[in-house]
């Protein structure tokens, strides 16, 4: 069938294979499977991707060849993407790391990671021709979402949680959207759009964009890739809230192999969650097949999804992969956030603390190995969840204007 966009080839069925045209779908006809993006990867030549790529924007549309919509399409853009990969000596030192990196998304235009799956998502919206844009969001997609459809002067409605981190909910608003906070957690919420989605026509960028949605995320990987010289690390570790960014981080190394783009090696890919929702790492220390969904009760927020639709997807990359998915203590994840801010100067929010502890801990069991190039990805800014520090944080000296009292205290 032809349609009006480059790439991808057709939508396919990621159980059974069965193949759909480029249009608004998400769930397989024959066996209700998920949809994704298959791209004729055998029409790409390595030299020639890694060319166009290079010549491209600095943004993550420099893929575009891998990308939904492909060259040519008219994009929702606010240079989402092509952010620093940051080499991070001292806290591998601190960890006992040999070469450790971390992947800064904390600068995305809206300070988040989902600045990414939006782009895309909503990129594939308007093409489509919708006219309302909407999202299921534990905070950070709200963000995302609103901003990028303030750049298309396209009317946005945002669900939420109703008890969400006061600066995500505040600068959703100040982007114009509408926010509608939902009594209940994000499964709730997720639930509600679900219904709405199917009476109302608005593009939910992670409902019924799903499929284009979750291909913003494999970005992150070819930006890895890329960064180090199109080659690939020995271990990535990733934070999981439904486990679509993990999955498409393995995607994205696999693209790059299949169309020459770098060299193939083994890698592994380790997964990370907070203990107060931990579905995935919980099913895969017990060895279990299915993800069971929990009650979320954590302060990182954004990984805060109980019934995570890519669960069992991660858990299998990570199987395949040999790495693993493990979970962080609450205390443990401020205690992340105090790490990298302190060794790096980065200053995450509690899903970047998630990602430290979980590193730090599989370090401490031997399950990363010190001679392993390691990438941890950022997703988020920690202004964005300041209030998980305030019980923890004072001022080191609370003093009057006076100098002789200040070099008292200072002791
Ligand atoms: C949404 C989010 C994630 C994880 O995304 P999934 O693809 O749903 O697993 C990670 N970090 C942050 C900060 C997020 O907002
Ligand atoms: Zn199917």
């Amino acid at each position: 069938m032809t349609h009006a966009f480059a790439s991808p080839a057709a939508l396919q069925c990621r159980i059974c294979g069965q193949q759909y045209p480029v249009e608004p779908l998400t769930i397989c006809e024959e066996c209700f499977g998920p949809l994704e993006p298959a791209y004729d990867l055998q029409s790409l030549d390595g030299d020639r991707f890694r060319e166009h790529v290079e010549s491209g924007p600095t943004s993550l549309w420099r893929y575009e060849e891998l990308l939904p919509g492909g060259p040519g399409i008219d994009r929702v853009d606010l240079g989402a993407g092509f952010t620093p990969l940051r080499r991070a000596d001292n806290l591998a030192e601190r960890l006992g790391l040999g070469t450790l990196w971390i992947k800064d998304d904390s600068v995305n235009p809206s300070n988040s990671f989902k600045d990414r799956v939006v782009t895309v998502a909503m990129t594939m919206a308007r093409a489509f021709g919708f006219e309302a844009i909407s999202c299921a969001s534990t905070g950070n997609l709200a963000n995302a979402t609103a901003a990028h459809a303030a750049k298309a002067g396209m009317p946005c409605y945002v669900f939420v949680p109703d008890d969400l981190e006061r600066a995500k909910i505040l600068a959703t608003e100040a982007y114009g959207a509408k926010v509608v906070a939902v009594k209940g957690n994000y499964d709730d919420v997720n639930r509600l759009c679900a219904e709405v989605a199917d009476t109302l026509p608005w593009a939910f960028v992670n409902v019924n964009m799903r499929p284009y949605y979750a291909e913003g995320s494999k970005t992150l990987g070819f930006e890895v890739a890329e960064q180090l010289g199109w080659r690939l690390p020995d271990h990535v570790v990733v934070p999981i809230a439904s486990g679509a960014l993990l999955t498409k981080v393995h995607r994205a190394f696999g693209e790059l192999i299949a169309v020459g783009a770098v060299e193939e090696k083994p890698y592994r890919v380790s997964g990370a969650q907070p203990e107060g929702c931990r579905p995935v790492a919980q099913a895969f220390k017990d060895g279990a097949e299915e993800v069971r969904p929990v009650r979320p009760d954590t302060i990182a927020r954004s990984l805060a999804i109980g019934n995570p639709a890519d669960g069992m997807f991660a858990m299998h990359v990570a199987r395949q992969t040999r790495g693993q998915i493990e979970w962080c203590t609450e205390r443990e994840i401020i205690e992340g956030i105090e790490l990298l801010a302190s060794t790096e100067g980065v200053f995450t929010e509690t899903a970047g603390g998630v990602t430290v502890a979980v590193l730090r801990r599989l370090v401490q069991q031997g399950v990363i190995e010190p001679g392993e190039e390691t990438v941890a990805f950022i997703t988020g800014n920690g202004y964005k969840t300041v209030e998980a520090l305030e019980p923890y944080v004072e001022p080191t000296f609370h003093v009057a204007p006076d100098l002789d009292e200040f070099l008292a205290a200072l002791g």
